[in-house]
């Protein structure tokens, strides 16, 4: 079958139908339905396959967007799954949760005057499909080999690792200290952008390939990372960034100012039926309370989200910059305002007020002065704006930096950068240490899903070569 591409004169672009606010509000559900076939192909055709795709280029995975957007206009699904998951690991997960707007889609050249074409939906509709006809597998090796990897955290840079090193015939451990697989994609991301049983759905079939999970095992507690390495041929750490950053101002060590992570755990805890002791004693739970979020990122967002959900009776957003200069996805932001959320930007948090627990938030206003050495332009106070809001739950949002990996797995020797991020070589994850690798936001700092994938990706790779490399080396000394 043929089909007209470059439609984008005529079709207008849509998305997949979006749950209306007063309906989504009451679930963690995702908001988006999946495109309809119809709807996938008319939408893929709009794509003007470009000679050069900017789509592709920022994509950080260089899918090959406009041959599988191609091939679902003509309804050839199952070649343009295949095509799909020759470059992305998890592409359902993409589909739903990369920034497109700040990725693929804000790149794609039709995007001025006609709007981009919805490559994300495309892309979690083609996976879709591929799940409910049954040609998705996990990981299957052509031939075993006898050498073994570790891997430290089971977060996407770690499955995409452990993927692809399955694929070549490894034994793959796993190991991650939380109780279930799937580091933030399970405990950080709300259900209401991606769905736990989406991700479980993967988990099931990388277990089912082979790779052993070893969970609620931490790796500098459990198992030292010396008897890590001595059990394993190469070694990945894929640990991910968790140290919340705090505010430096009076009060912030008042009960109910919490850090954001440890609300959206508990609340994802929820969702998958687990006791939550800090949820039920009122602690972590939003209902009926003043929520104020402070930060203007996406964990902020999910925050903000999970407050309404939660049904709390007022959220504030506040932010130091204004909207145009917020980190995170702007689609986020819009949902969140659709679904009630005040936003108070340039505005930061002076003091916390309360006594033994928070009663309020003493804020300022901000002004955007001169740019920084990162071109961000630098919010400054403006003298005597101080104003209260009423808060009897403050979530800090503000970002994470690195737990203090070297000494947590007492490797003094490991190379770290002056954030303590774990140093490693472009392209390939090789730390300084022999047969150790690195991947993910504990190598780039918080980032994003995919660049973890990518991330993964290319690290099973190098240690593919360098275990190839080894193994060619003693067949060659024994014959
Ligand atoms: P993680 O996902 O953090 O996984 C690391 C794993 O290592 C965890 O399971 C942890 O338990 C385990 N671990 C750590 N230390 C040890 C140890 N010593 N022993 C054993 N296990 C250990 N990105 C997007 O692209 N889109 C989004 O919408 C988005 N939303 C986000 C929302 C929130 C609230 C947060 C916090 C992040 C969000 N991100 C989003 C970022 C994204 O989740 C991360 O960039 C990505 O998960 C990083 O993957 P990772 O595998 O490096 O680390
Ligand atoms: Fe776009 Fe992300 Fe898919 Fe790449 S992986 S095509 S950036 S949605
Ligand atoms: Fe198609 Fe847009 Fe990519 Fe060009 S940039 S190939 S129009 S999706």
């Amino acid at each position: 079958m043929t089909a007209k591409l470059l439609t984008f004169v005529d079709v207008a672009q849509t998305r997949p139908s979006k749950r209306k606010a007063e309906i989504r509000r009451e679930d963690f559900e995702e908001i988006f339905d999946d495109f309809t076939q119809a709807r996938a192909g008319e939408q893929a055709s709009r794509c003007s396959q470009c000679g050069v795709p900017f789509c592709q280029v920022h994509c950080p995975l260089q899918n090959n967007i406009p041959d599988w957007l191609k091939l679902t206009a003509e309804g050839r699904l199952e070649e343009a799954y295949e095509l799909s998951a020759a470059t992305n690991t998890f592409p359902e997960i993409c589909g739903r949760i990369c920034p497109q707007d700040r990725l693929c889609e804000g790149n794609c050249v039709i995007e001025k005057g006609f709007e981009s074409v919805t490559i994300g939906a495309v892309e979690r509709y083609i996976t879709e499909t591929a799940f409910q006809n049954g040609w998705v597998s996990g990981p299957q090796p052509v031939r075993e080999h006898a050498q073994s990897i570790g891997i430290v955290g089971g977060g996407p840079a770690g499955l995409a690792a452990a993927d692809m090193l399955r694929r070549h015939g490894y034994k793959v451990d796993v190991y991650d200290r939380h109780d279930r697989i799937g580091g933030l994609l399970i405990y950080g991301i709300p259900g209401f952008k991606l769905e736990k049983e989406v991700v479980e759905r993967r988990t099931k079939l990388l277990a089912a390939s082979g790779i052993v999970f070893h969970t609620s095992t931490e790796i500098g507690r459990d198992i030292s990372f010396a008897d890590l390495k001595e059990r394993h041929d190469a070694v990945l750490v894929a640990t991910g960034v968790y140290e919340g950053r705090d505010i430096k101002a009076p009060g912030v060590g008042l009960d109910g100012v919490v850090p954001a992570l440890d609300y959206l755990i508990a609340s994802n805890r929820m969702s998958l039926g687990d006791d939550v002791p800090a949820f039920d004693s009122g602690a972590l739970d939003a209902s009926g309370k003043n929520i104020v979020v402070i930060g203007g990122g996406d964990t902020a967002m999910d925050c903000v989200r999970t407050a309404v959900r939660q049904g709390a009776k007022a959220i504030t957003c506040l932010y130091r910059r204004d909207r145009t200069n917020m980190p995170g996805s702007q689609r986020e932001v819009s949902y969140a305002m659709e679904e009630g959320v005040r936003f108070e930007f340039l505005s930061a948090p002076e003091a916390f007020l309360g006594d033994g627990h928070v009663e309020a938030v003493r804020a300022v206003k901000m002004r955007l002065g001169e740019p920084d050495s990162s071109g961000r332009l630098t919010p400054q106070i403006v003298p005597g704006s101080e104003y209260r809001i009423e808060a009897d739950l403050v979530l800090k949002a503000l970002g994470f930096d690195p737990e203090p990996l070297a000494q947590n797995f007492d490797v003094p020797d490991l190379a770290m950068t002056r954030w303590g991020t774990v140093k490693t070589t472009m392209l390939t994850g090789a730390t300084n240490l022999e047969g150790v690798y690195a991947a993910g936001d504990i190598v780039r700092g918080a980032s994003l899903v995919v660049w973890a994938i990518r991330d993964g990706r290319d690290a099973a790779e190098a240690m593919h070569k360098e275990l190839q490399a080894k193994a060619d080396i003693s067949m060659k000394a024994a014959s």
